[in-house]
């Protein structure tokens, strides 16, 4: 990778961090130093200034989801610079774009049957909100305006912006802080945990109750399919979703999935309904959508629902970003979407699976450990208690590996690039985390 151009030194850099710049969920100023990173390339993130006596870290986290492909890709960089040199953005609204319509062409025919209809929205969260929104106009256009609510299981994280934050779980998580103002949703208990464990009867005549007693009102289910992510790093039987799948046909209520962070192969389905072989009415896509280079997400939706919707009192979707559809992120979304298809990513997916499972496995001996839990190209190793952030980190940086840990969860979504020696490497790392954190 190229050398640094930072004229600025990496301590003065850090100074005005501290003075000005918000971090994600922190508070200002400041409590824990970030570190500098200069560059990026393959799965090594390259810092400005060696800490721990390393100056390269193995990304463990794909930058949250979304650097399937690593970094500096030549594929990915071509994209977007043969991109740049076209338009890097042109209003969506009254024009249209190459890429966009080709995105959007490519997504309907990837993504389970019968979503037919995109929307790009610029991050995860709005495609959430355009979720939202999408459902309860249907039913107002549809002549039913009283249903408006959401249901949703505990456990779940769908973003930061108002109305997902009211489908995040609301005990423990991060909006907890909001619960009496944001609006009052349909909580079920949280899905019985385990990929493989059984389908659980009483679990699902509880969904049952819940949405037999609540179908006037609710307009849509939603939730994260097999995955629970930023809630808790749960997994569960897809079967679940087959059966959320008959209810919401039954008790006429639309289902969302919510496929932010499983999307793109990343539990080892192209899409994580894929596991379940069912089809949502609304699908949200994000993260790892443009393979980590810019943010883009979209909400797709059925010919129903886009019907329901046009044929309302205002017949359009009152919605549209200022830069949505951009032309370098949806150039950039396409290129990604064919590296990846156009490799056999599910063997890629299924070495990194067993690389986690081998390496994380004496993590299940180490005191203050409660659970080892790894799915496709996903580790999890959750402590009986609150991870001490600092403490895990600088042991994993000691042994050359950027991880991010929170609450009781130390856990690794590495690049699908990752090679063997660096998925051990990363599993060496998340041990001497749960050790010392
Ligand atoms: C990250 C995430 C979001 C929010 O996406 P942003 O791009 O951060 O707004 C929503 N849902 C799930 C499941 C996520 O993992």
């Amino acid at each position: 990778m190229p050398d640094q151009h930072h004229a600025m030194p990496a301590a003065e850099l850090l100074a005005l961090d501290r003075q000005h710049v918000w971090h994600p969920y922190g508070p200002m100023p400041g409590r824990q130093e970030p570190m500098v990173v200069s560059c990026a390339s393959g799965v090594r993130l390259r810092l400005a200034e060696p800490s721990q006596g390393q100056d390269e870290l193995v990304d463990g986290m794909s930058s949250w989801w979304s650097a399937i492909h690593g970094y500096n890709h030549p594929v990915l960089n071509e994209a977007v610079t043969d991109q740049l040199g076209r338009m890097s953005h042109v209003m969506f609204g009254g024009l249209t774009h190459e890429p966009a319509v080709r995105l959007a062409a490519r997504l309907v025919e990837i993504t389970p049957p019968g979503l037919e209809h995109v929307f790009l929205a610029d991050s995860g969260s709005v495609s959430v909100e355009v979720a939202v929104k999408m459902c309860l106009q249907y039913w107002r256009s549809t002549g039913r305006p009283g249903k408006t609510r959401l249901m949703t299981w505990r456990g779940g994280y769908h973003g930061d912006t108002w109305t997902p934050m009211a489908v995040c779980d609301p005990e423990g998580g991060m909006h907890e802080l909001w619960s009496g103002i944001l609006p009052r949703q349909l909580f079920a208990d949280v899905p019985p945990s385990g990929f493989d464990a059984p389908v659980d009867p009483a679990y699902v005549d509880h969904l049952r109750s819940l949405l037999s007693a609540h179908a006037d009102e609710l307009a849509a289910v939603i939730v994260e399919p097999v995955v629970q992510g930023a809630g808790g790093m749960r997994f569960h039987n897809p079967g679940y979703l087959r059966v959320l799948r008959e209810l919401c046909d039954e008790y006429d209520v639309l289902l969302i999935l919510d496929e932010i962070a499983t999307g793109f192969g990343r539990t080892g389905a192209l899409f994580a309904a894929d596991h379940a072989g069912m089809a949502p009415d609304v699908m949200c896509l994000g993260k790892s959508l443009t393979g980590g280079y810019l943010t883009l997400a979209a909400t797709l939706c059925t010919e129903r629902v886009a019907d329901g919707i046009s044929r309302g009192a205002v017949p359009v979707l009152a919605h549209g970003p200022t830069f949505m559809g951009n032309p370098l992120a949806t150039a950039v979304a396409l290129a990604s979407i064919d590296l990846l298809l156009g490799q056999d990513w599910q063997r890629e997916v299924k070495r990194i699976e067993a690389g986690l499972e081998e390496g994380l496995a004496p993590a299940r001996d180490l005191p203050g450990v409660r659970d080892v839990r790894v799915l496709g190209a996903i580790g999890v190793v959750q402590l009986t208690h609150e991870v001490d952030v600092a403490a895990a980190t600088r042991a994993a940086v000691r042994e050359g590996v950027w991880v991010r840990p929170f609450r009781d969860l130390i856990y690794v979504m590495p690049p699908f690039v990752t090679g063997d020696g660096d998925v051990a490497r990363i599993c060496r790392a998340v041990c001497a985390a749960a050790a010392e954190g």
